[in-house]
C-alpha cells in the first residue's frame, strides 16, 4: 500500500521535476521535494493509518505543490533567490536532524530556525516597498512563514515521544497549509512588481513619445531658419573680415553645424525607423563611415584603423543610410573619447549567426553608473553632448532585429559592439 503510494508521488514528482525550465530551478525543486518528502516519511515510519491518510498524504501533496511552485520562484530578485538558497539548506537540515534524532541536533535548531525565518523577511520586505502597505495576502503569507519556522523545529522535540505525535501532526498540517499560499504569494507580489515596472515603462515611453512630437516639430520649425543662417555663413566668408571677424566666423559655423547635426537626430529619434530591406556590405559601410569621420579624426590627432575579415557572410539585409549613420555615431564617439596620438579601430568580422562590428577606443572607458542608460535618448556625460547618437544607434539596430553592446576594453577605453543577424 505505502509502496503503491510512494509510486504514485514519484510519479507526480518526476511530472513536476520535467515542468521546471532550467537545471537550477529541478535541482532546488528536488532538494525541496526530498526534505519535504523526508520530512512526510517520518510520519508515515511513526503515526497510526488513519492518520497517514488524514493528515501525512495531503500534507505531502502539498509540499510537492511547494516544491513545485519554490522551484519555479527562482525568478524572483536576486535578494529573495539567495533566501530560499538558504532556507533550502535550513530544510534539508531539518529533514537530516530528525532522520537522526540525535542531541547534538538540538545545537542545529538555532540554525533551521534562522535560515527559515529569513523567508518571513523576504515577504516583510517585498511589502513594505517604497509605502506600499502589506496586502491580506501578505500578511498571511508572513504568518505561514512563521508557522513554516515552527513546524521544522517541532520535528526534533516530539518525534520520539508518541504523545506528541499528534501534535506534531497538527502543526505540521497547518504549516503544510500555511506554507502552501506563501509561494503563490511570493509571486503573485514578484507579477505585482513587474506590472508596476511595466507600468512605469509604459508611463517612460509615452512621455518619450510626446517630447519626440514636440522635438519634431520644433526641429522642422529651426530648420528653416538654421538654413538661412548656415548659407549667410558660408556668404560672409567671402567678404573681406579681419582676423578677429574670421575668427568669430568660424565659431558660428561650427556652433550652426552642431545645431543642424542636433535637429537632425531629433528627428531621427522622433520619427517612427522604417528601414529599407537591401542587400549592405557591411565592410563597405564601415569603410564609408571612416572616411566621412576622417576630418574630425584628422582634427583631434586621433588614427582611424579599419579592419574588414576577408569572407563576410553574404546576404546581411538592411537599410544602408541608417547603418552608416549608426557607424557614424558610434565613430564619432570613439574619437571624440580618445586621446590625443591614440588609434580608433572599427574591425567586421563573422559572429555566431550574423556579423559584428566592434569600435574599440583608447580613451578613459565608460563610467560604471553611466553603462546602464548609455542608449536611453538625451543621456550625456558630455558639456556639449545631446545625448542622442547612441539612442540612434540602438533604434537603428532594433530596427534591423540587431544588438549593440557596450563595455570596457580591460587594458583601456571602451568597445562598442553591434551584432547583425544573417
Ligand atoms: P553624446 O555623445 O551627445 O553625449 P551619445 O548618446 O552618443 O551622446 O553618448 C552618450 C554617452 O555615452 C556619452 O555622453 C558618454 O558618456 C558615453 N559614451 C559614448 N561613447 C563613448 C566612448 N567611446 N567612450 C566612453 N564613453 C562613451
Amino acid at each position: 500500500m505505502f509502496a503503491g503510494l510512494l509510486l504514485v508521488n514519484a510519479v507526480i514528482s518526476g511530472v513536476m521535476w520535467a515542468r521546471q525550465r532550467t537545471p537550477l530551478h529541478r535541482a532546488l525543486f528536488l532538494v525541496w521535494a526530498l526534505s519535504m518528502g523526508s520530512l512526510t516519511l517520518q510520519a508515515f515510519v511513526q503515526a497510526e493509518r488513519w492518520m497517514v491518510f488524514a493528515f501525512a498524504i495531503p500534507s505531502l501533496g502539498v509540499n510537492l505543490l511547494l516544491a513545485d511552485l519554490h522551484g519555479r520562484a527562482l525568478d524572483l530578485r536576486p535578494r529573495w533567490r539567495t533566501y530560499l538558497a538558504a532556507s533550502t539548506v535550513g530544510l534539508v537540515a531539518t529533514a537530516v536532524a530528525t532522520a537522526r534524532a540525535a542531541p547534538f541536533w538540538m545545537a542545529a535548531l538555532p540554525l533551521v530556525a534562522g535560515v527559515t525565518t529569513p523567508l518571513v523577511d523576504v515577504c516583510a520586505q517585498s511589502f513594505s516597498r517604497a509605502g506600499a502597505k502589506p496586502s491580506t495576502m501578505g500578511r498571511l503569507a508572513i504568518l505561514a512563514l512563521a508557522l513554516n519556522a515552527l513546524h521544522h523545529l517541532d520535528y526534533p522535540f516530539f518525534r520520539d515521544d508518541p504523545r506528541f505525535a499528534a501534535t506534531g501532526f497538527v502543526v505540521a498540517i497547518l504549516a503544510g497549509l500555511a506554507t502552501s499560499i506563501t509561494a503563490p504569494a511570493i509571486i503573485l507580489e514578484r507579477t505585482a512588481f513587474e506590472v508596476e515596472k511595466l507600468q512605469a515603462e509604459i508611463i517612460a515611453g509615452e512621455r518619450l513619445a510626446a517630447i519626440g512630437e514636440a522635438a519634431a516639430v520644433v526641429a522642422h520649425e529651426i530648420r528653416n531658419p538654421l538654413g538661412v543662417i548656415s548659407n549667410t555663413t558660408r556668404m560672409l566668408s567671402h567678404e573681406d573680415l579681419s582676423a578677429e571677424g574670421r575668427e568669430l566666423l568660424a565659431i558660428q559655423e561650427s556652433e550652426t553645424l552642431r545645431l543642424d547635426r542636433l535637429v537632425h537626430d531629433l528627428l531621427v529619434v522622433a520619427k517612427p525607423m522604417r528601414p529599407r530591406r537591401v542587400e549592405i556590405d557591411l565592410g563597405d559601410l564601415v569603410r564609408h563611415a571612416a572616411e566621412l569621420s576622417k576630418p574630425l579624426a584628422s582634427a583631434s590627432e586621433v588614427r582611424l584603423e579599419v579592419a574588414v575579415a576577408s569572407e563576410i557572410a553574404p546576404g546581411l539585409k538592411g537599410d544602408p543610410d541608417h547603418v552608416l549613420l549608426a557607424l557614424t555615431n558610434l565613430l564619432r564617439n570613439a574619437i571624440e573619447a580618445a586621446p590625443k596620438g591614440s588609434e580608433v579601430r572599427a574591425s567586421v568580422a563573422n559572429a555566431e549567426g550574423g556579423v559584428r562590428v566592434r569600435v574599440d577606443d583608447e580613451g578613459n572607458g565608460i563610467a560604471p553608473d553611466a553603462l546602464p542608460n548609455l542608449f536611453e535618448p538625451f543621456f550625456t556625460t558630455r558639456a556639449k553632448g545631446s545625448g542622442l547618437g547612441l539612442a540612434i544607434v540602438s533604434r537603428v539596430m532594433k530596427a534591423h532585429g540587431g544588438t549593440v553592446h557596450a563595455s570596457n576594453l580591460p587594458s583601456r577605453g571602451a568597445r562598442f559592439e553591434l551584432t547583425f543577424r544573417g
